[in-house]
């Protein structure tokens, strides 16, 4: 007779996703081999192996219903964001076809699925602990003779986690006999922001030329109206790394700025919602699903690299490394470091789950 333990594999947890602060020479970072192993990439792995599994698929759920981004946008941004992770860390069409992603009117936090994208709303979600995550932004300006200065205080933003998961084995051996799930890999995004889609943040760039806008906005929209395959989601991504899009400022807080700027006002004190586009955020959520950890943060539990190959920019005269996962760094595409750090985390997890698979 075989002897089963159940043990939890790994303690999810949420990484609070907030802007560094002082001066930090950036890389990428991310979890053990071991922690993630209901990552994405981990569940690639596990869906594909003999263990039993009460998964046929990493199934995410896309909370739909919200009021900032239409239910087929968020479903097709999070397919975006999925693509371009699991495109970086190698994989094609046919991993991709191992996942399912559902809209949903709710998505609970529990076993049914995988992986969840939630908007939190106030109107969906009164009452719920979760609204307590995401506090409220302030904007703080003041005029002294003729110069004037605002700055924001705001907190986070969104919240990313890998899942968790339990395993019962053989002790003779090692190896894994049965996993069961018990945690989603998690990215929720604060109800105080303002959020908007991609295809928003495309009408209003200044980065682009007239004619790349019409051609990203004319991609995203066929993206939305067809059954996408994981080729055209990742040569989506590629046309926004081509042209290094970066995200807008918040929108919120220049309007109120300016509106200072023209007032007669000493100060002005007061909450707001600031106004971002939702998917570098989501970018960098889902990178935490993965397994990736910020770049700035390199204290363990966190592997680093030492030879990465990083996208050097300069930041206030300054060369710095940065990253999707350096906080602040409002990329709308994976930078070298990324790509380097995804890969890294999927060597290390396969590694892994091969002596347990
Ligand atoms: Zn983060």
């Amino acid at each position: 007779m075989k002897l089963l333990h159940f043990l939890p594999l790994i303690t999810a947890f949420f990484v609070s996703c907030n802007p560094p602060e002082g001066d930090y020479e950036l890389d990428y970072a991310h979890a053990p081999g071991a922690n993630a192993s209901l990552s994405p990439l981990g569940g690639i792995k596990v869906l594909q192996s003999d263990v039993k599994f009460d998964q046929d698929l990493y199934s995410v759920c896309v909370r739909g219903g919200n009021r900032f981004i239409s239910d087929k946008n968020l479903l097709l941004e999070t397919q975006l964001a999925y693509a371009a992770w699991l495109s970086a860390a190698g994989h094609t069409e046919r991993e991709w076809e191992l996942f399912s992603f559902e809209l949903a009117d709710d998505c609970p936090d529990n076993q049914e699925y995988l992986g969840a994208v939630v908007l939190l709303d106030e109107g969906l979600d009164a009452g719920s602990s979760e609204l307590n995550s995401f506090p409220e932004s302030r904007i703080i300006c003041q005029r002294s003779g003729y110069s004037y200065s605002c700055s924001a205080q705001s907190g986070t933003v969104g919240l990313g986690r890998w899942g968790g998961a339990g395993y019962s084995y053989n002790p003779r051996t090692g190896k894994w006999i049965a996993i069961t799930s018990y945690n989603q890999a998690r990215a929720t995004f604060s109800q105080n922001i303002d959020w908007y889609s991609l295809a928003e943040h495309l009408t209003g760039n200044e980065q682009l030329s007239q004619a790349d806008k019409d051609d990203i906005i004319a991609s995203y929209e066929a993206l939305n109206d067809s059954d996408k395959n994981f080729d055209e989601l990742v040569k989506f991504n590629k046309k926004l790394a081509n042209k290094k899009l970066i995200s807008a400022k918040d929108k919120e807080f220049s309007r109120l700025f300016g509106e200072f700027q023209r007032s007669n006002n000493a100060k002005l004190n007061k909450v707001y919602k600031p106004k971002l586009g939702l998917y570098h955020v989501l970018l960098h959520e889902v990178g935490h699903n993965f397994g990736m950890l910020h770049a700035h943060e390199t204290q363990p539990p966190s592997f680093i690299s030492v030879e990465t190959d990083g996208l050097k920019v300069k930041i206030d005269g300054r060369t710095q490394y940065v990253a999707t996962m350096a906080y602040g760094e409002p990329y709308m595409y994976l930078t070298a470091d990324d790509i380097a750090g995804v890969k890294s985390m999927r060597k290390d997890t396969e590694e892994y789950l091969a002596s347990k698979l």
